[in-house]
C-alpha cells in the first residue's frame, strides 16, 4: 500500500460522518486535522468534506468563515474532495434550491436525494475512472450530477447517472468510500 506521510489532510468536522473520513486517511498513512474555522486550514495540503447535511453545514460554514477561507484558498489551488453532501457543497448550483448555500467551486449541477424517496440508501459495485478495479460504493439519500460544466470530467456513473466528477484538484463523489474498508478512492485523492 501507498504511505503518505507527509500530508496533512483536513476534514471539515462540521456535522456528518468525519470520524469515517479521519480514519480512512489515517489508514493511508496520512495524518488528519480536523477543521471548523479558517485556521484549522493553515499546512493542510488537501481537504475532504464529508457526507452530513448540506444546508445546516452550508450555513455553519459560512457563519464561521470556513466557506470564504476555502473558496481563496481552492483558487490557489487547494485540492478539495466532497463525499455526498460534501459534493453538493462544493456544487455551483443546487437543483430546484436556488437559496441554498454551496460553495459554488467545482462547475456542477447537483439534485439532492436523487434516487428517491423510497431508497435512502443502496450499495453498488462502481467503476471510478482512474481506479484500477470497481469499488462497492454506499449511496446514502446521495445526489446525482445533472450538468457538468466544460473544464469537469465523469468518472463514474451509475444507472445512467453521473455520481462522480473531476474538475483538475477537486473530486465529487454521490458516495461514501469511507464507510468501507476499501482504501483505493482516499488513496487516490491523497495523490492528486
Ligand atoms: N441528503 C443529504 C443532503 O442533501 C446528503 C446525504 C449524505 O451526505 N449522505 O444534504
Amino acid at each position: 500500500m501507498f504511505k503518505f506521510p507527509d500530508q496533512t489532510v483536513g476534514i471539515v468536522a462540521i456535522q456528518g460522518d468525519y470520524e469515517k473520513h479521519r480514519h480512512a486517511v489515517e489508514a493511508c498513512g496520512a495524518s488528519a486535522r480536523y477543521v471548523k474555522v479558517p485556521e484549522d486550514l493553515e499546512g493542510c495540503g488537501r481537504v475532504i468534506i464529508p457526507g452530513g447535511e448540506s444546508t445546516t453545514v452550508g450555513q455553519l460554514m459560512q457563519r464561521f468563515g470556513l466557506a470564504d477561507a476555502l473558496i481563496e484558498k481552492v483558487a490557489a489551488g487547494l485540492p478539495v474532495w466532497g463525499t455526498c453532501m460534501g459534493m453538493i457543497m462544493m456544487a455551483k448550483d443546487i437543483e430546484s434550491r436556488p437559496d441554498q448555500f454551496s460553495l459554488g467551486i467545482l462547475d456542477v449541477s447537483v439534485r439532492r436525494n436523487a434516487f428517491g424517496p423510497q431508497v435512502h440508501s443502496f450499495e453498488a459495485p462502481v467503476k471510478v475512472n482512474g481506479l484500477p478495479k470497481p469499488i462497492m460504493a454506499v449511496f446514502i439519500r446521495a445526489p446525482i450530477v445533472t450538468r457538468v460544466g466544460p473544464g469537469v470530467n465523469v468518472i463514474a456513473e451509475v444507472e445512467g447517472q453521473v455520481i462522480a466528477v473531476r474538475q483538475g484538484n477537486l473530486l465529487g463523489t454521490s458516495f461514501h468510500p469511507e464507510l468501507t474498508d476499501d482504501r483505493h478512492m482516499h488513496q487516490w485523492f491523497l495523490s492528486i
